[in-house]
């Protein structure tokens, strides 16, 4: 017995290190039985760390004190801390800076439209997509997430949300620091667990995956079994603009990335969403408008005008709403659905990757 013991403990050090959360369901099967458990294990431990929210081993109570002494001593778990939330005094959305456990620091955002609660979630540390008129791309990209912290950050900002609205947010947006098929193994990942019932139990509906178009790597989520939303921030109807404001587009022109987004298979997707940020002079012309009716022939699609939130040191501004308007009239009156999102928590720096910066210009913390 005695040596069945050390063995084991010896097989648990070769995993040394190893970092539970960010196993899928799969490689915690692979572990568990390689520690000499019983495959049970691994989906007690799985519904212990994603449905039950459980971040640590004592509160695992079915499984042996011993084999819970041994994950403690041999494994580690993702730790994320609130370091800071911010409450819009508009609307009541909520924006939570969360520091990691290398001392680098993400946001996300609890969007409150009237009773609905949508969590806006980041998928990197950063970003190297280097579009103009966003904060995060001024970060540049310091890091991936791993699966871990994505799946860790939406159950942190559920808590937060039971604890202020009495409920977890229903819907998800990957629309916070970072481009999420830049980080593409994580995502799918993570998806896996925010779309499993014994996981984060999130239907495929609820979520929205949004992209600055980075055109190969989108079909990657329509051969997943349930496919999320997407959303494609296309903010230009010109090459020569979005070349301009949105690099990504020097690699995958408008004509490539429409092309793909053509041959997806959309009878699982009902429409494309596209975002559109409205820049004053620069992609809000009527014309634009023109232009854009031409490029989304033939796709299903939904339009989201934004508003810019203006940036500091911003090359950009803002168009007033009665412009937005006009714009949008031109693409309904063309039968094409276009929306003019809601700005929310505009007065909390809402969009993407504005708090990280301030923090970073308030020399606050400790980011490299
Ligand atoms: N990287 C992904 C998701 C994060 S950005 C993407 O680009 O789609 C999420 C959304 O915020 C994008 O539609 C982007 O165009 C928009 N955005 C970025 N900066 C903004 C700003 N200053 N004002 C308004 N929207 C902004
Ligand atoms: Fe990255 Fe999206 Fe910001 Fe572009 S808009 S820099 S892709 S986060």
């Amino acid at each position: 017995m005695k040596l069945k013991k050390e063995e084991e403990i010896e097989q648990l050090t070769e995993f040394s290190d190893i970092t539970l959360d960010n196993l899928s369901k799969q490689e915690l099967t692979v572990f568990f039985t390689s520690i000499g458990e019983k495959k049970f294990r691994a989906e007690q431990v799985y519904k212990w760390l994603y449905s039950k929210y459980s971040d640590d081993f004592e509160s695992m109570t079915d499984l042996s004190k011993t084999l819970r002494e041994k994950l403690k001593a041999h494994t580690k778990l993702t730790k994320l801390e609130v370091a800071q939330i911010t409450r819009s005094k508009i609307d009541g959305s909520m924006k939570i800076l969360i520091k990691l456990s290398d001392n680098n620091y993400i946001e996300s955002v609890i969007l409150k439209d009237s009773e609905r609660l949508t969590g806006c979630i980041s998928s990197q540390i950063g970003c190297r997509m280097g579009c103009k008129f966003c904060n995060t791309a001024k970060i540049g990209l310091i890091r991936n997430l791993t699966s871990g912290e994505i799946v860790r950050q939406i159950q942190l900002i559920n808590k937060i949300s039971l604890d202020e609205f009495g409920k977890k947010v229903s819907n998800l947006v990957f629309m916070g620091m970072g481009e999420p098929l830049d980080n593409m193994d994580n995502l799918i990942k993570a998806l896996d667990i925010i779309l499993d019932e014994n996981g984060l139990g999130y239907s495929h509906r609820k979520i929205t995956v949004s992209t600055s178009g980075v055109s190969n790597k989108i079909i990657n989520l329509f051969e997943l079994k349930n496919a999320p939303n997407i959303a494609i921030s296309l903010n230009a109807t010109t090459d020569e603009t979005r070349n301009r404001i949105m690099p990504v587009n020097n690699k995958y022109p408008i004509k490539t990335l429409l092309t793909d987004i053509k041959k997806l298979p959309l009878q699982k997707r009902k429409r494309i969403t596209f975002e559109y940020v409205m820049l004053k002079g620069i992609n809000d012309s009527i014309d634009d408008a023109k232009r854009l009716i031409k490029l989304l022939k033939g796709i299903p699609s939904k339009v989201n005008l934004i508003s810019y939130n203006i940036t500091k040191d911003s090359e950009f501004q803002k168009i007033s709403y009665e412009h937005i308007l006009r714009f949008q009239k031109v693409l309904t009156d063309a039968g094409i659905c276009a929306l003019i999102r809601k700005s929310l928590g505009e007065d909390i720096d809402g969009a993407c990757g504005q708090l990280y910066a301030k923090y970073l210009k308030q020399g606050g913390c400790d980011v490299n």
